[in-house]
């Protein structure tokens, strides 16, 4: 996405202005400040969306910590995901005896999260929780807690912020709800 493209082509409406996301990054970061002070966390953000979050999050975290990456995929059709996931990339630390905090874009039916749980706790991980920007329950199918979150949010498709369609519009400053249609026209493709 450009700023020559027609952005009221694809978008529904702003959820999320860049200024109601940097309120979420403080609020969360201000209560991550003070759960895990002492503890020295691994930071783990999920490529690629939760990147765009991670980086303003831990700017707001004031605690001592180190941070690396992970990447997950499932199996889905572009908007849904299909239950099955699969590890990608690991994370390099070495997670055994530490408290570890998952950074995702969104939670959604929730395979995703209870897959990389399960992970790092066989890899010894003391604790592992998730921050999430945004959380859809709703839509939930697995019995997972998403510990820290921004929003809620209905049951449509977002994008923005990091969240992708087709592995675009990730770079868009808001997030905001896809037009169906957008959807609709790729399937009908
Ligand atoms: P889950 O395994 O919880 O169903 O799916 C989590 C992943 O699905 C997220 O990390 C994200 O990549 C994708 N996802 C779920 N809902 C949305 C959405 O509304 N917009 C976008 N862009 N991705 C979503
Ligand atoms: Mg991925
Ligand atoms: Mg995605």
């Amino acid at each position: 996405m450009t700023k020559s493209d027609n952005i009221d082509q694809i978008i529904d409406r702003v959820l999320y202005s860049q200024d109601d996301i940097q309120k979420m990054c403080q609020k969360l970061g201000q209560q991550l400040t003070q759960d895990y002070a002492g503890k020295d966390p691994i930071v783990v953000g999920v490529l690629k969306g939760a990147v765009f979050f991670l980086t303003d999050l831990v700017r707001q975290m004031d605690v001592k910590m180190q941070n690396d990456f992970m990447d997950v995929s499932s199996y889905g059709d572009g908007f849904e995901s299909s239950g099955k996931v699969r590890l990608d990339i690991d994370v390099e630390a070495d997670v055994k005896g530490r408290d570890v905090l998952l950074v995702e874009d969104i939670v959604d039916t929730g395979h995703t999260l209870k897959f990389m749980k399960e992970h790092l706790l066989k890899r010894g991980a003391k604790s592992v929780k998730c921050c999430a920007l945004l959380n859809k329950t709703e839509r939930r199918e697995e019995d997972v807690v998403v510990d820290y979150y921004g929003a809620d949010v209905e049951n449509e498709f977002v994008v923005g912020y990091g969240l992708d369609y087709l592995n675009e519009y990730r770079n868009l400053p808001y997030i905001g709800v896809l037009k169906p249609e957008v959807i609709q026209a790729n399937l009908n493709r």
